[in-house]
């Protein structure tokens, strides 16, 4: 084991990442994807050739490269080759329906794509967009130009291109969990930033090994995860779908360390058949985050995995990884997000230009080069973001400090459940519900009201064989919170609906329980 990786001089674009690795590491196992694995030296090499083959097919520096594929071997190759190039990656959700891919090409135009030879319908796509010479296949079966020709025919040497640290290297697709998916700028700098806050918040070494289970298309996947472990010098084992039982069979053949989870995968891995936590003994570090995660849920994993260290991140698209929490920090105030880390500036403001006192809701926003650069093409969208014109970004999330530093989530700006012109926090209806035996999970919102404007709504899924009447849960918040956040209607559930990112849509919620709403009762808060 070689260690220190952490204290080591990072890289500052992206490019160099596999090659400062490579230079310490040589031959050591960077990549592991299903049978194949790639030493820390070949993914260079790889990188290199394809960057050189992009050049071959006349694509430019500053050309904007699609990469639309499962975590695949090839996946680190285009995205470290794109890099090198000097070219932007253009990361492209893989549940994109047809009419978001489109929306997305007309508005971010590529010069080339790669993907899977096996995605027929979307080569058909692609096809309105792109020429068939700039559509490189991945796989078997892959039609000219093919990855695998195209890589085996360019030169290894590295590219002789200047690669600017502020310049934009990568755009990535925010969530969209309202309206149409927008594309992060994302510069160089500041994501080698986000690997060494990775490499810091996780503890990660060259002596670890990384199930990487988020798409890589998602910032958390990419950036939070999979880059910050190549910047250690870990190996990462590419796991191309989700599924528990595929999960556990991972961690053990390849004695994996470490795993990178949002909420609805650990629930989903507790919940399995088969789960069983002696396969996962090897796990010495579990990060998860996205999303919000119920405090007994991680208990639960706690328990299930003692040896394992939980450490809860809190990021996002535009900003890459932002607070984390360790077990000491959970076991204080287990219902926190954690703290900023020490390198990163960060503010909760009351109101614009007032920082939020201790115990004040203020929203949380942050300043400095681990910033994107703005949404592309979408200058409306970009001011918003940067709204105060001083260089803060703007996260929408809403925060809370306590005396010792600890930020705890209270809801989302546009999330806000606004009643009588008083703001409720969905979050606090959600904590209280929680507490409840037969609460499996909920989601609090907000019915129209004529009235009131808003009126809180909630909506519960319960343990399975749990049962449960409205009244019960009601008289829960009528020992436990105000008068007018109660929630004025409760619906049962069978789900919630999440994104594949294990984030809570909640204005698809409102949309589906907003039509079974009866008159609303009471309304007198
Ligand atoms: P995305 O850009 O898709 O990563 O979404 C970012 C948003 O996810 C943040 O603004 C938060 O609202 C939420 N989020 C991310 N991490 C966490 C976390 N650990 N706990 C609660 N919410 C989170």
């Amino acid at each position: 084991m070689i260690t220190g990786s952490a204290d080591a001089e990072l890289p500052r674009v992206i490019g160099e990442l596999p090659r400062a690795a490579a230079r310490r590491l040589g031959a050591k196992a960077a990549v592991i994807a299903g049978d194949r694995g790639i030493g820390f030296d070949e993914l260079d090499d790889l990188a290199n050739r394809f960057a050189n083959a992009l050049a071959g097919i006349g694509a430019a520096p500053g050309d904007r490269i699609g990469i639309f594929l499962r975590n695949i071997a090839e996946y680190p190759i285009a995205y470290f080759g794109i890099a090198k190039a000097g070219a932007v990656s253009v990361h492209i959700p893989l549940r994109f329906a047809e009419a978001e891919f489109d929306y997305a090409l007309r508005r971010i135009p590529l010069a080339a794509l790669v993907l899977e030879d096996s995605m027929t319908q979307q080569i058909g796509w692609a096809a309105r967009h792109l020429p068939s010479s700039r559509i490189i296949q991945v796989g078997a079966e892959a039609a000219a130009p093919s990855f695998a020709d195209l890589v085996a025919g360019a030169n290894a040497d590295a590219p002789a291109i200047a690669v600017a640290e502020d310049s934009a290297g990568l755009i990535l697709f925010t969530s969209g969990t309202t309206g149409y998916p927008k594309g992060a700028l994302q510069p160089h700098y500041g994501r080698c930033l986000s690997a060494q806050v990775g490499i810091a918040d996780f503890g990660l070494t060259d002596a670890d090994v990384l199930a990487v289970a988020s798409p890589l298309y998602h910032a958390a996947g990419l950036l939070t995860w999979f880059q910050s472990g190549v910047a250690a010098g870990a190996c990462a084992v590419l796991l191309p779908t989700w599924d528990p039982a595929t999960f556990m069979e991972a961690v053990q053949r390849y004695r994996i360390t470490g795993a990178f989870a949002v909420p609805t995968q650990l629930a989903m891995l507790l919940r399995h058949p088969g789960f069983d936590a002696s396969r996962l003994r090897t796990l010495r570090i579990v990060v998860y985050g996205g999303a919000p995660s119920d405090p007994r849920l991680i208990e639960e994993l706690a328990r299930a995995l003692p040896e394992a260290r939980l450490v809860q991140n809190y990021g996002m698209t535009e900003i890459g990884p932002l607070f984390s929490q360790g077990p000491e920090d959970r076991r204080v105030n287990p219902s926190a997000l954690g703290r900023p880390n020490a390198t990163l500036e960060v503010e909760l403001f009351a109101e614009p230009g007032r920082p939020a006192a201790i115990g004040e809701p203020g929203e949380i926003a942050t300043r400095g080069r681990h910033l994107m650069l703005g949404y592309y093409g979408d200058e409306q969208a970009t001011r918003e973001f940067f709204r105060s014109g001083d260089g803060w970004g703007w996260t929408g999330d809403l925060g809370m400090r306590d005396e010792n530093g600890m930020i705890t989530l209270v809801g989302r700006t546009r999330d806000t459940i606004i009643s009588g012109a008083v703001n409720i926090y969905p979050s606090e209806l959600e904590r209280v519900a929680k507490q409840h035996p037969g609460v499996a999970d909920c989601a609090a919102f907000g019915l129209p009201d004529d009235i009131w404007g808003e009126l809180p709504a909630i909506a519960v899924v319960l343990k399975p064989g749990a049962p449960m009447q409205e009244a019960d849960l009601l008289a829960l918040f009528e020992e436990t919170i105000a008068r007018f956040k109660r929630p004025r209607q409760v619906f049962f559930v069978e789900s919630l609906p999440y994104t594949i990112a294990g984030k809570l849509q909640r204005a698809e919620l409102r949309k589906q329980l907003g039509e079974k709403t009866r008159p609303a009762e009471g309304a007198k808060p």
